[in-house]
């Protein structure tokens, strides 16, 4: 019998729920229900005018409607009598395409296809910034070298253990909370899980990180590079895959513990790395935290090689040990939705074609990437990205038509920022 969200509704005393559904953009948009409307909407779904929000739509066409997940039922911990339902667009009676939720399903029923699972685990970074959002709020993290800063972890420790508590109660194992490389920067890691589950939790954690900050007085951003001479927010996913309940990436035999496919899978990624920064690297902003030089900690952390290698930091994929690797592209802004749909996409794609990673590389891609040759740089600037996005056949085939919706907004995106003058532009050219 499926799920009842009345009966949950009564029995876990939620008085209101908040049918959600995230845009292309990564923004989480939603309705309150009241409890008592809850049923009908499950089955009818909550209307919504998509061109209001980033989506591929038209002021005059017909509304969505959001069709709550009911299984995947999130109560606010910290508001208890609101319930978060996830929900899929769909338009006439048939799934809306573009759609990251519905792209995501997309690409997981065609690896299930092939009898695979994938499994994902995604490591949130973070900043605790004032509520005007201009410098990290906490005016004593001042070292040069911040990680794991233990004063600075627990004169924040309000806000840190309210979301661990509520990840504890909302049975997601969280395992440990750090300060992150860069002054005011956290990081809370949970399990991982199948790529949706995961996806949804994604979304969750950054809505409850901005909730639970806020209720502190403070503003939390996953903003990839919010400021230029300190670290980055990446989101890194540790990725596996699963056949009848058996790991396919570990291998006993291979050094790093990763099968061919693993390597497959892995080569995949390379082949399409640059067109998958458009969807893991989606703003502006993502290009300075993976071409910024040094920061003041010493290393940004970030990628910007398309390379693999061991337990090394510095590269784009590291395989930290047997049976999965991680995958260190993506940043703050990527849509939960997206990053796991484009992970899969090109993954799939690298198995299915026996694509080869090539040489794996165990320098220190920072101050000896000059010495090799043989690989590619990861792209400078939005535009880069989107046009190889533009040109590169597996993610059209993968991903559908989102692929063109995503692109035409992303385009009116970039245009807007071209049409932006700024003061480095006026203080170095005007007397030119
Ligand atoms: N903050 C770094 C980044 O932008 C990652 C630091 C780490 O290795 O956890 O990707
Ligand atoms: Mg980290
Ligand atoms: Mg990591």
């Amino acid at each position: 019998m499926s799920f009842d969200v009345s009966t949950a509704a009564r029995e876990r005393g939620i008085k209101y729920f908040l049918v959600s559904y995230t845009d292309l953009f990564g923004t989480q948009r939603a309705k309150l229900v009241p409890a008592p409307a809850i049923a009908e909407i499950c089955r009818d779904g909550a209307g919504f005018a998509g061109f209001a929000t980033w989506l591929d739509m038209s002021p005059a066409d017909s509304d969505l409607v959001a069709i709550p997940d009911a299984e995947r039922l999130i109560q606010l911990p910290w508001r208890p009598e609101v319930g978060w339902l996830p929900a899929d667009l769909a338009m006439g009676g048939k799934p809306v395409e573009q759609a990251p939720r519905n792209v995501l399903k997309r690409l997981i029923a065609d690896a299930a296809g092939d009898g695979l699972q994938m499994k994902t685990g995604v490591e949130c970074e973070f900043f605790l910034i004032t509520a005007d959002g201009a410098e990290p709020a906490d005016t004593s993290d001042r070292q040069m070298k911040p990680c794991y800063d233990q004063s600075a972890l627990m004169r924040r420790y309000d806000v840190i253990a309210e979301i661990c508590d509520a990840m504890l109660a909302l049975g997601w194992k969280p395992y440990q909370n750090d300060h992150e490389d860069a002054n005011g920067q956290f990081e809370m890691n949970w399990d991982y899980d199948d790529a949706l589950v995961t996806a949804d939790r994604h979304a969750f954690f950054k809505y409850m990180t901005r909730s639970i900050a806020e209720k502190h007085g403070l503003r939390a951003t996953f903003m990839p590079k919010p400021f230029m001479d300190l670290t980055g927010s990446g989101c890194h996913a540790h990725v596996s895959l699963w056949r009848d309940g058996r790991n396919v990436f570990a291998d006993r035999s291979d050094e790093l513990g990763m099968s061919p496919e693993g390597y497959h899978f892995i080569g995949g990624l390379i082949h399409s790395a640059d067109a998958l920064a458009a969807i893991t690297n989606p703003c502006v902003n993502s290009y300075k935290r993976i071409n910024a030089p040094r920061t003041t900690s010493g290393a940004t952390w970030a990628p910007n090689t398309v390379t693999y290698s061991g337990n090394n930091r510095t590269h784009m994929i590291r395989i930290p040990g047997p049976g999965r690797f991680e995958f260190r592209l993506a940043d703050g802004a990527v849509n939960p939705y997206l990053l796991q749909a484009a992970i899969l996409a090109a993954g799939l794609d690298g198995i299915r074609n026996r694509r080869d990673p090539g040489p794996r590389l165990d320098i220190n891609m920072y101050t000896e990437g000059h010495l090799v040759e043989g690989f590619k740089q990861l792209p400078l600037n939005m535009l880069d990205a989107m046009r190889a996005l533009a040109n590169n056949d597996v993610l059209h085939d993968a991903l559908g038509s989102f692929v063109p919706s995503y692109l035409k907004l992303k385009n009116e995106e970039w245009n807007a920022y071209c049409r932006h003058l700024t003061q480095w532009e006026r203080d170095t050219t005007l007397d030119c």
